[in-house]
């Protein structure tokens, strides 16, 4: 989460300005498509719409309220037109960053799957399979509503024939699960190509899940201990 005082949104700007220019180093979109978000308190900060991925700088990120209402005059920059859908992301998660790619795997998978199954255990970080969310027009809040509605119990979500979301705490787990999700469907067309592979069932997904929590929770307790005096 980030700090909703000027020093966090400070922060939060430059953060978004170097994650952006990754997208295009990873593969995760071309020119100036995608875009991301971070919330700071009641703001949201932004990427703006149409300017390159080289020019953008703090100041060019955009500030919007929950509403969508644009703050700070000052900034000539127009929203990302996908602003809709963060917010609505925001507003029905606990979501404190949204990244929105345009990455070939997931596009491509998206024209020709209804979900990207669990080809490999990683998925559960992304709460289990991965839904395909109906296509509807970009920057619509048809789109938006079905974005929300494919994420249920997930945090990510992949676009018909668009692209694909995910979010997180903050956007550094936003953007891994974004690299995570392009991972899984490139390594599930690759496993497509020996035949029709063997997917995870829903009980091993679990397993995997409770496994992960009591080893998250042994390590709290190791630190806890290490950290006690002798
Ligand atoms: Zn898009």
């Amino acid at each position: 989460m980030y700090g909703s005082d000027s020093d966090g949104l400070h922060a939060a700007r430059a953060e978004l300005v170097s994650y952006s220019a990754r997208l295009l180093d990873d593969g995760l979109a071309v020119g100036s498509a995608g875009n991301m978000s971070v919330r700071s308190g009641d703001l949201v900060a932004i990427t703006p719409s149409g300017i390159s991925y080289a020019e953008m700088r703090p100041e060019d990120v955009c500030l919007v309220t929950m509403d969508g209402t644009e703050t700070r005059a000052g900034n000539r920059e127009t929203p990302s037109t996908e602003t809709p859908m963060h917010l609505a992301i925001y507003a029905a998660t606990t979501a404190g960053a949204v990244v929105h790619t345009h990455s070939s795997e997931v596009i491509a998978l998206s024209a020709a799957r209804e979900e990207l199954p669990a080809i490999h255990y990683a998925i559960t970080g992304l709460g289990g399979p991965v839904r395909v969310a109906p296509y509807v027009r970009f920057g619509s809040d048809g789109l938006a509503a079905a974005a929300v509605e494919a994420l249920d119990g997930r945090s990510a979500v992949i676009l018909r024939n668009h692209g694909a979301v995910t979010y997180g705490h903050d956007l550094a787990q936003a953007y891994d699960r974004a690299l995570l999700l392009e991972w899984l469907a490139r390594t599930y067309r690759l496993a497509l190509s020996y035949g029709e592979p063997s997917i995870l069932s829903a009980a091993e997904l679990d397993e995997v899940t409770a496994e992960s929590r009591r080893r998250r929770y042994g390590e709290r307790r190791s630190d806890h201990q290490q950290r006690r005096p002798p």
